[in-house]
């Protein structure tokens, strides 16, 4: 089959593999639509969890071709979409409701073979099965806005609260539009690119604004006692310190956007302290693809003009190239069917 594969840090190339075998607990699933994640990035420069050489890809769903022996509750032929995320179920943290910190924790497309090939074999249990009324293209989200319904559960939002997102990618506009259902007064959004508000705006933002230098002072008139709820979504560490000029007293800021593991920023431990912060991490998900597939099914989240690129395989590389330039929103790669 053919399948990206980053031999090393910095390198990538299209190859011909063998196809994947499917072991006694696996499925093999013919991968439809896979997505391209900032994630995708920092396993590319070697600043995430993974091992080399690796096929990545974890935002990708599919149908079943093959079924191992043990597996019950599946059928070929049905489509599915992957939580990635694959927990031991037995160290303490999966025992105590935290099974994203599993010890023992693996990652399809992260620590073994992804969703960037024709054929991959998975895990029975981190298979979902998806309604027919979801296109392959939503079915490629399940994954991120699984990310976004773990977010918010980790971090509660009160009636007619400020909300001030820095980033609009694609996991600024999900959380846009989640949040636009969560009750929020007022939400703000900044990014370097035009384009991207245009899209924030048609999402319901009530203010977008391109950065810039004399950002700082707008949005203290936009919200003059700040924002309650300030996110991350750009996993940029310049940004991020900046941003917490705008947290109000008793705010809560959302750590989203994954920065390179040994970056480090500069918070006042007294403002912390005297305006009552409360920080939160949101770490990848924690069984909440359940949810993120009934906001699909719904049209809770619209995702189709979150896509800027679909291309096939043998495009990766200019895909990915682009996709890292920052000039994209999603980029999907069109596999198979
Ligand atoms: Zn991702
Ligand atoms: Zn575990």
């Amino acid at each position: 089959m053919k399948a990206i594969v980053f031999p090393e840090a910095e390198q990538l190339s299209v190859e011909t593999v063998s196809d994947p075998t499917c072991k006694p607990d696996e499925i093999i699933v013919k991968v439809a639509h896979s997505g391209i994640c900032g994630t995708d990035i920092h396993i590319y420069r070697n600043e995430y969890l993974s091992e080399f050489p690796l096929i990545p890809g974890h935002e990708f769903g599919g149908k079943i071709v093959e079924i191992g022996n043990n597996v019950t509750g599946f059928k070929e032929g049905e489509r599915v979409v992957i939580d990635p995320n694959l927990y031991c179920n037995h160290c303490d943290f999966c025992r105590n409701e935290q099974a994203n910190h599993c010890t023992n924790w693996q990652g399809v497309g992260i620590t073994r073979s992804g969703g960037f090939a024709e054929y991959v074999n998975v895990p029975a249990k981190s298979a979902y099965h998806v309604p027919d009324s979801l296109t392959n293209t939503q079915i490629a989200f399940v994954e991120p806005l699984a990310c976004v319904v773990w977010a918010l559960k980790r971090m509660p939002v009160a009636p007619a609260d400020r909300i001030l997102i820095m980033g609009s990618g694609p996991m600024g506009l999900l959380l846009l539009q989640a949040l636009r259902h969560g009750g929020a007064s007022q939400i703000t959004i900044v990014d370097k690119q035009a384009n991207r508000l245009k899209i924030a705006h048609q999402f319901g933002a009530t203010q977008t604004l391109v950065a810039n230098d004399d950002q700082d002072e707008q949005l203290k008139d936009w919200a003059p006692h700040g924002y309650d709820i300030v996110i991350d979504a750009t996993g940029v560490p310049a940004v991020i310190e900046n941003s917490f000029q705008h947290l109000k007293v008793r705010g809560q800021f959302l750590q989203f956007g994954v920065t390179p593991m040994d970056a480090k920023i500069q918070v006042s431990p007294y403002d912390i302290f005297h305006k009552d912060w409360t920080i939160i991490g949101s770490f990848a998900v924690c069984y909440t693809t359940i949810p993120a597939i009934a906001w699909l099914e719904n049209n809770v989240i619209d995702v189709e003009p979150l896509v800027s690129h679909k291309i096939p395989l043998s495009d990766f590389e200019s895909g990915f190239q682009n996709f890292m330039s920052g000039d994209t929103l999603k980029v999907h790669l069109t596999i198979g069917d």
